[in-house]
């Protein structure tokens, strides 16, 4: 195993999507009394996050972190022990005022390009067949959180050798989906 170490889900080898696989619980770390969300559909765009908003086990450089239809989203149980991490945001991060842990982030604004997708990560849940990432986004950014800036190199080169392109934004078919909504949103046509 290498020495850098990115997310506890990715260090070990990647683990394949399950076909047909149709989701799961995902549970906070209390030891009791845990709120769980029902995730009832297969996840997309699962990535390592080097943001500093996302949430992260502890120790991780990076989060993992993807999306799913918010109609697929649902607490189960415990509710009343998450609240929002910043009501300012333009994701609202619902996490365990006890744990801490983020159980899914949601986009209220209708005009925002992600509108309609709750964002979760899937490690929080003992089923194994979710969709497996597929990129790093934000990577630069894991300097704001305090990672050296001269082992960037070393993190880069661990993330492709797992299979993960290191983006310092989101990936390109992310960032096309966003500019292509904000085009459409301004009357831009497309050229042929
Ligand atoms: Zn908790
Ligand atoms: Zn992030």
């Amino acid at each position: 195993m290498s020495s850098t170490q990115i997310h506890p889900a990715v260090d070990h080898g990647i683990v394949a999507a399950q076909a047909g696989f149709a989701g799961g619980k995902l549970s906070c770390n209390c030891a009791s009394h845990k709120v769980e969300v029902s995730v009832s559909a297969q996840t997309a765009h699962n990535h390592v996050c080097g943001c500093s908003k996302c949430w992260k086990p502890k120790g991780a450089l990076f989060a993992q972190i993807a999306v799913v239809g918010r109609d697929k989203v649902q607490v189960t149980a415990n509710q009343d022990k998450l609240a929002v991490v910043d009501p300012a945001a333009a994701i609202q991060r619902h996490a365990c005022k006890e744990c801490g842990v983020h159980m899914y982030g949601r986009i209220e604004n209708q005009a925002h390009p992600f509108y309609g997708l709750d964002f979760v990560h899937t490690e929080l849940s003992a089923e194994s067949g979710w969709a497996a990432p597929g990129f790093a986004a934000f990577v630069s950014s894991i300097i704001e959180s305090g990672a050296n800036p001269a082992h960037m190199d070393a993190v880069r080169n661990r993330l492709n050798q797992l299979g993960l392109p290191p983006y310092d934004c989101l990936s390109p078919p992310l960032m096309d989906a966003i500019a292509t909504h904000v085009a459409k949103s301004r009357g831009v046509v497309f050229a042929a």
